[in-house]
């Protein structure tokens, strides 16, 4: 009941320092100041209601005011700052409190004894420089009483000289080590806030980095796939695709297609304009095929002035039809240079089979055998590898 009681505090405690919106630091301070609330205002009504039944009804009377400024303090937490008047007024009552019991000292004296919770508190409560002060404070006010008779009509407890001297030194000893215990653990508050702050510095800093490598490895895969000029598919990536194509068509009955493209006489355009120029003639044409293809069509760059495309699910004659849409594109489109306008033509030799009778490899190089047809009987034109010709006919 009693570990409920606490569980059910402490939980409380921990939500309001978390949805408090202050510093670590003040955070640390408000949940002290709560603890010192919750042990103080039983012990200020058990202290108070025993000081009447012994009839100091003064004594009572500061206890419950000091019960009734903490239970006023818990209602009105979520504004206590560190400067709040609540939180002063309730310190300043219990000083009162303390010094009233070091004046009337009470059975032999041992009244006096609970001034050494001042230092303890205030440190507690109020952090070093503050938490001194008010044990300070507390001090002078027991020298001062020692030398007195009566303050303010009460009559100051006879404490005898070696129970002077034992006190102050021993509150002077309790006072220093609660400073130093108090600075000690904002030393360490401040160091472990300052590790924190660099860690999640260095954990940004190691986020980046990572968001930085995942580019680098997508450009990187993008390089790797990509023809740096054309910006199509390298030689690499279109075989590695066209052999997934072929494949899926290894397994059906559907007809696959594979063409090899060539730019008839590059060679001159590079000899008579140079190279930057054959460049741009290489980009131009890459364009001109991308716009006459389909977008399911693969298309890449397989060499210098090469390039091939495979057609999946396509019939013999659809596929010539793109084909020759292409080449017309091309021949059609020129590329302008000093005043000029230069224009070319493609090569194509073309392959068509239901698989999975022949390999890609096997494809490739009939298309390959169409093509240099082509190329022998004038360029310009698209050629069908002869065992198709059969088999259409
Ligand atoms: P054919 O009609 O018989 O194909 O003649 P061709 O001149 O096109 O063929 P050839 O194989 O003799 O020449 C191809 C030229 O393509 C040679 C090479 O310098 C050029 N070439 C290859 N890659 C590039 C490139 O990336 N940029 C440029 N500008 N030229 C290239
Ligand atoms: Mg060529
Ligand atoms: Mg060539």
């Amino acid at each position: 009941m009693v570990k409920d009681m606490f569980t059910w505090i402490y939980s409380k405690i921990k939500t309001f320092a978390a949805s408090a919106p202050v510093s670590l630091e003040e955070k640390t301070r408000l949940q002290h100041y709560i603890i010192f609330m919750i042990l103080g205002i039983p012990t200020m009504c058990i202290f108070g209601v025993f000081n009447l039944l012994k009839g100091n009804n003064l004594i009572f009377l500061f206890a419950i005011t000091a019960a009734f400024g903490l239970i006023v303090g818990l209602a009105l937490l979520k504004k206590i700052t560190k400067g709040s008047w609540v939180y002063r007024s309730n310190a300043l009552l219990y000083v009162c409190l303390v010094s009233y019991m070091v004046i009337i000292g009470g059975d032999d004296g041992s009244k006096a004894l609970w001034a050494y919770t001042t230092p303890l508190i205030f440190c507690f409560l109020f952090g070093t420089k503050e938490g001194g002060i008010w044990s300070s404070f507390v001090m002078v006010m027991a020298i001062f009483t020692f030398y007195q008779s009566t303050i303010f009509s009460i009559e100051v407890y006879k404490y005898s000289p070696s129970f002077q001297v034992r006190f102050i030194i021993t509150y002077l000893f309790c006072t220093v080590i609660s400073m130093w215990l108090e600075y000690s653990r904002h030393f360490f508050l401040k160091q472990s806030k300052a590790i924190s702050a660099n860690l999640i510095k260095e954990q940004a800093k190691l986020r980046e980095e990572i968001e930085n490598r995942k580019k680098l490895e997508k450009e990187l895969v993008t390089i790797a796939r990509i023809d740096t000029l054309t910006g199509i598919l390298n030689r690499g990536a279109f075989f590695t695709a066209a052999e997934k194509e072929w494949d899926k068509h290894a397994r059906s009955s559907k007809s696959l297609s594979f063409a090899v493209l060539d730019i008839d006489h590059f060679k001159t355009i590079n000899d008579k304009f140079g190279h930057p120029v054959g460049d741009d003639v290489l980009i131009n044409i890459t364009k001109c095929c991308i716009n006459s293809i389909r977008s399911f069509d693969m298309f890449g760059r397989i060499g210098g002035e090469e390039f091939a495309l495979l057609f999946a699910e396509t019939e013999l004659e659809d596929t010539k039809a793109v084909l020759e849409r292409l080449r017309l594109a091309v021949e059609s489109t020129s590329v302008a240079y000093e005043g000029q306008l230069i224009t070319c033509t493609l090569s194509i030799g073309l392959y068509t089979n239901i698989p999975p009778s022949e390999t890609l490899t096997e494809m490739y190089k009939k298309a390959d055998f169409a093509l240099y047809q082509a190329k022998r009987s004038g360029r310009n034109k698209i050629c069908l590898h002869p065992q198709i010709i059969v088999q259409s006919s």
